[in-house]
């Protein structure tokens, strides 16, 4: 029998499957998640599972509260953080969560990666935000919903649809967008960013930031309503 919930597993099959393909994790490293928004549940990644080992039925469902709607194997460890993202944020269809090697450096160092070329404003109009470091409370209390917490606390006063894309402190990025292929277009991004910025740092420590008309121009030439890059 055909599952309800099959055109939201295929397409967060997929969606893991462009991990490994855009070399943004290696071995079971990192996950992504669709969410249904209308149904409530996501699919994600099964834990421990190899990406080229993956298979459609291997996706486990899983309801917002994090009770298992369908699937055989165990859901991935990161399952609560991607909940608390869903449960917080209007127009999130996916998350993506990687090990991406530059994003990660920069996330190990903790800090953030300055906006320094229109490369990154075409894509967020900020400097890609680090989120501080979890106490040695919050680690023991619930690290997986303390992950997510985190991410919230770093991004009150910020739009996740525009700034779709965040470094955990000493772990590494979690990214998302509107559906789960533009989560991990936006990880993939990310980690582009992520390396360019740390030649410009290498080059010039003290490479300044872009002007912010420049940050402006970039932006808004593709997001918004008065955006005109691309085709119609
Ligand atoms: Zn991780």
């Amino acid at each position: 029998m055909r599952s309800p919930y099959q055109e939201l597993k295929e397409r967060a099959w997929a969606a893991n499957r462009e991990i490994p393909k855009r070399g943004l994790a290696i071995s079971t490293f990192g996950n992504v998640s669709a969410f249904d928004d209308a149904r409530g549940v996501m699919a994600i990644k099964p834990s421990g599972v190899e990406y080229d080992r993956l298979t459609v039925d291997d996706l486990v469902v899983v309801d917002l509260s994090g009770s298992i709607v369908e699937g055989r194997l165990r859901p991935s460890s990161d399952t609560p953080t991607h909940l608390v993202l869903y449960r917080a944020w209007k127009g999130i269809g996916g998350v993506a969560h990687t090990h991406s090697g530059y994003a990660t450096g920069w996330a190990q160092a903790r800090l953030s990666i300055p906006i320094y070329g229109t490369t990154h404003a075409d894509h967020l109009a900020e400097d890609v935000p680090c989120t501080a470091v979890m106490s040695d409370e919050a680690v023991r209390r619930d690290y997986e919903v303390e992950t997510g917490e985190l991410i919230l606390e770093c991004f009150k006063g910020r739009d996740p649809l525009h700034t779709p894309m965040v470094l955990v402190a000493g772990h590494g990025p979690f990214t998302w967008g509107e559906t789960p292929e533009k989560a991990v277009y936006n990880a993939a991004v990310l980690e582009e960013l992520a390396r360019m910025a740390f030649v410009t740092r290498t080059l010039d420590p003290a490479a300044a930031r872009l002007p912010d008309p420049l940050i402006r121009k970039h932006f808004e030439r593709k997001h918004g309503k008065n955006a005109y890059y691309g085709q119609k």
